[in-house]
């Protein structure tokens, strides 16, 4: 196996392995285990700062997007889809799925999205359902600040679609304060559990609004009112991955355990970049860059692919390439969750620093060395 430096999956805890092996009920008949379930959901909701409901979905994060979208969108709902990534931009398809009408507000990629322009936007258009925004897209790293964005659609009316998966548990989230009314998260990135669960907290006013609709919910497995009742009824819509929720209740603890950790990951990635910057590549973004993940322009003369390919075949590491439009342009270094830790990710420079000097980029420092003394 590989060290596996990537911006999700991370590497999981021996602890959370462990509990995916427990023996286990039936998660439709045994109550024990809608008592577990139900007791996750509000350590999740807890650690996220919110009286809202959450429920844990069976399916990995991408799922969460949809189910959001699935269960508000009504054919014809006008949607304000926050594009200044790919994912970000990736809802609009989500949306279009369920026959409402995507409208792009699309900005440059280099940059969080600005509040003050965005709130120029907003006065002259704000006739719209929902509207989904990224926290943290992974694919360039961008943190965009949903806590002033969420808030200034909530002024219009507009409800809020957040899509946390890469920033929730290493970056301050707090859903009620920002009003956020269904946020998404997964089980790979900071949580740094094995891929395989989405999870989400909704609102009253997302469930109103889902509980009015005028036509029934276009899926199933996407539907999050069938979600609603499930502890007073002790049922569920299918049958849990009960071993999954073993897991990530185990990654929960671990993470509740470990005050420090949105400092820890702010240090780290700043580190990071400080040593990347002295090395001569240039960073992706311009600023306001999530503390998960850093995101480096391929130096020219070289491929993404002889990098990834020199660091997993060489030294054992696996770090990110990326897709669509930034697809061979970028590499990129995971440091969330469980892999934010000085020591794996100095080893990971060092490699780094060794490959691109190899292939023919030369390194203005060992980034190891100035990731040491600047963390
Ligand atoms: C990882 C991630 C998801 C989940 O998508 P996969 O590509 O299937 O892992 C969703 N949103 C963001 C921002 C992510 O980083």
């Amino acid at each position: 196996m590989y060290k596996m430096m990537t911006p999700g999956p991370t590497m999981v805890a021996p602890s959370v392995l462990q509990a995916r092996g427990r023996e286990f009920g039936n998660p439709d008949i045994d109550a024990d285990f809608c008592e577990e379930y139900h007791a996750l959901c509000l350590e999740l909701a807890g650690l996220l700062h919110t009286k809202n409901e959450a429920y844990i979905l069976g399916g990995e994060g991408i799922l969460a997007l949809e189910a959001a979208c699935a269960s508000l969108t009504e054919p014809g709902d006008k949607v304000l889809v926050i594009d200044n990534g790919i994912f970000g931009k990736g809802f609009a398809d989500f949306v279009s799925l369920y026959g409402g009408k995507p409208e792009l507000y699309t900005v440059d990629y280099h940059r969080p999205v600005d509040r003050k322009m965005l709130e120029v936007f907003l006065k002259e258009h704000h006739d719209y359902k929902y509207a989904t925004v990224v926290h943290c897209d992974t694919p360039s790293g961008v943190l965009n600040e949903i806590d002033a964005i969420c808030p200034l659609l909530k002024q219009y009316g507009i409800l809020t679609v957040v899509d946390a998966v890469a920033s929730m548990f290493a970056e301050e989230i707090r859903v009620d304060d920002w009003q956020i009314d269904i946020i998404c998260g997964g089980s790979q990135k900071a949580l740094s559990a094995p891929p395989g669960l989405a999870f989400v907290t909704v609102s009253d006013d997302a469930m109103a609004a889902m509980e009015g609709r005028k036509t029934p919910v276009a899926s199933f497995y996407c539907n999050l009112l069938a979600f609603r009742n499930y502890y007073r009824d002790k049922w569920f819509p299918y049958t849990m991955p009960i071993s999954d929720i073993y897991g990530m209740a185990e990654a929960v603890r671990l993470v509740k355990e470990d005050a420090g950790r949105i400092q820890r990951h702010q240090k780290i990635a700043a580190a990071v970049r400080k040593a990347v910057e002295r090395a001569g590549l240039s960073l992706y973004l311009d600023y306001g860059s999530a503390s998960t993940v850093t995101v480096i322009n391929v130096p020219e003369g070289l491929t993404d692919k002889a990098i990834l390919e020199h660091m997993r075949k060489e030294y054992g590491i696996l770090i990110a390439g990326c897709f669509d439009v930034l697809a061979g342009k970028v590499i990129r270094l995971g440091h969330m969750g469980n892999n934010a830790n000085t020591e794996d990710v100095a080893q990971m420079l060092a490699a780094l620093t060794k490959t691109l000097n190899t292939l023919g980029f030369s390194c203005g420092c060992d980034m190891e060395t100035v990731f040491l003394a600047e963390r």
